[in-house]
């Protein structure tokens, strides 16, 4: 990809982006790091070219197969709150989708894993993934139900799609302290939890942080 291109023109411009920033500010996202990352990265490129004008809209978008990429202020709201306890190294996210979520977080954390369900999504999500030159990012297709027991245990687990209840797996591959954000519940509405992992026991604080809308947590793999 040219420079042109990463840039972005007219409707992708940096003005364009930097007026996307006044709107996330505006709703109380106060973290500068994520604020300045969300500022750098195209999200133009992590969707069809059909949909790229509206790349800068804080609005999810359709990225085919039924799916969405999450609203800009969503995406800056559950970094947000994924870092809130400190800086990370490992992080694990469900639903890996265009790959947006995950080239924000892999330039906020050391290490990202990311699992979808979906193949054509991840093959697509990958190439992103070396077009911005992220090397930290390991994508792979898998059923996030399960979480991904290989890497595990992980600092912090965001979920970009939701289940009717939290995974058990999820809660097992935390590490002491760490942190898992992750939407519950079914239909139109669901609550936004922020679970963390009391020291090394197998006890856990949870609150609610608002209300959100995300697809659903689904299993079984799609090639
Ligand atoms: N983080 C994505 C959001 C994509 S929408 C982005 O920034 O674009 C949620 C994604 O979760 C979809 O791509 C969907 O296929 C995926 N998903 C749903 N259930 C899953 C599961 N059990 N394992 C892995 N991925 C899943």
């Amino acid at each position: 990809m040219n420079s042109v291109e990463l840039a972005g023109i007219g409707m992708t411009s940096q003005r364009t982006r930097e007026r996307l920033i006044n709107r996330l500010t505006e709703q109380g996202i106060t973290n500068q790091k994520v604020l300045d990352v969300i500022r750098s990265t195209p999200r133009h490129i992590f969707l069809d070219e059909a949909l790229s004008h509206r790349a800068y809209e804080d609005t999810a978008l359709p990225i085919g197969f039924s799916q969405t990429l999450s609203q800009p202020y969503i995406v800056a709201r559950m970094t947000e709150i994924l870092l809130s306890a400190g800086p990370l190294s490992k992080v694990l996210e469900i639903g890996t989708g265009s790959g947006y979520q995950s080239a924000i977080l892999a330039q906020l954390v050391t290490e990202v894993h990311t699992v979808e369900r979906i193949e054509p999504l991840l093959i697509k999500a990958k190439q992103r993934f070396r077009k911005l030159g992220l090397t930290n990012v390991s994508a792979n297709l898998s059923d996030g139900c399960f979480g991904w027991e290989k890497q595990a245990p992980y600092d912090g687990i965001i979920t970009t799609a939701a289940p009717q209840a939290i995974p058990e797996d999820l809660l097992s591959q935390l590490a002491p302290n760490g942190l898992l954000v992750i939407p519950v519940g079914s239909g139109e509405s669901q609550d936004l939890r922020l679970v963390k992992r009391i020291e090394d026991s197998s006890e856990f604080d949870q609150i609610i942080v608002e209300k959100v809308k995300f697809v659903p947590l689904l299993s079984g793999l799609s090639r």
